[in-house]
């Protein structure tokens, strides 16, 4: 049902499954999951382990250019899925078996067609300190510039799975905009092969630039990006801000029009902190996520967010 690139290294280790397309509309992790098969097969004398790639889980999603497949079901809400379900439920009960079949975890997605997301690697707060440090590594480890640690309750997705067999796992979100960009098919082949570096996997030295903000945000419900800054109209949205902008709580980042552009509603930032993700179709209904800001106020060092 799924199919999947097997490498197995030239020395015992730990299995590492890293998956693309559980969206079907998101390109690069896609690429990126091949690209790092072929290029390690030219480096299986430094591979220890064996690691699983998955360029294309929810295939008849991207058969249809579409996030989600036929039954219309998003694949990242229905795992762990059942074998006698809809296609897509199919889908998630197979990708959540291989998930418990690993020791480590990474899920690779971007916006899809209608986000722009600036790069960072997420992980839920995991409630086994010792899990939750290998999961903060792995994901700075990845070299994005955001780190985001989120809500650890979050039913229904791939890491939801991860969480619930004690598989340290993080995701990705690169880009997005429904368009293929090469430069983040290199950040993400390039920000795996630093996790494997991190892990023992693979004896090479990482690679990466140092993580900008690092925000852990134990509210609940963090990490639910389509219930973030919900647009207050239908309409058409234009954003009047920049990826990494600083913003502050109340402040205008952008407006959503009528079609004769007479009702002009400001979109307001709910909370201080830097723009990362941007709806980037202007058409919107009322209650579509318009973007996402990040409560960071400091580089670098981890700051934790509470209610
Ligand atoms: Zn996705």
């Amino acid at each position: 049902m799924i199919k999947k690139l097997v490498l197995k290294g030239k020395h015992p280790g730990p299995h590492l499954l890293v998956t693309a397309g559980v969206h079907g509309d998101e390109y690069e992790p896609m690429e990126a999951c091949r690209r790092l098969y072929l290029q390690l097969q030219d480096e299986m004398e430094l591979l220890h382990g064996k690691i699983t790639l998955v360029p294309v889980v929810n295939h008849p999603a991207f058969a249809m250019a579409s996030r989600t497949g036929p039954d219309g079901l998003d694949l990242a809400r229905i795992c762990p899925g059942r074998a006698d379900g809809t296609i897509s439920e199919r889908i998630a009960h197979a990708v959540s078996e291989l998930i418990t079949s690993a020791d480590y975890y990474i899920d690779m997605h971007n916006g899809g067609h209608l986000y722009n997301i600036y790069p960072f690697s997420g992980y839920v707060l995991h409630p086994d300190h010792n899990i939750l440090m290998v999961q903060q590594n792995m994901a700075r480890s990845f070299g994005l510039p955001i780190v985001w640690g989120t809500d650890p309750t979050l039913p229904g997705r791939t890491l939801s799975v991860a969480r619930d067999a004690n598989i340290p796992a993080i995701y990705i979100e690169i880009g997005g905009a429904g368009i293929y960009n090469e430069s983040m098919t290199k950040l993400a082949v390039q920000g795996c092969k630093n996790v494997l570096a991190n892990l023992n996997l693979l004896k090479i030295i990482e690679n990466k630039k140092p993580v900008r903000y690092h925000v852990e945000d134990h509210r609940r419900e963090s990490g639910f990006l389509q219930r973030l800054l919900p647009s207050p109209a239908d309409g058409f949205f234009m954003p009047e801000v920049a990826f990494e902008e600083p913003v502050k709580k109340g402040q205008p980042i952008g407006l959503v029009q009528d079609a004769l552009g007479q009702v002009k509603t400001p979109i307001l930032a709910d909370q201080d902190g830097i723009v990362f993700i941007l709806r980037n179709s202007p058409s919107v209904h009322k209650g579509d996520s318009l973007g996402a800001i990040l409560p960071a106020t400091q580089r670098e060092q981890i700051q934790s967010i509470y209610e």
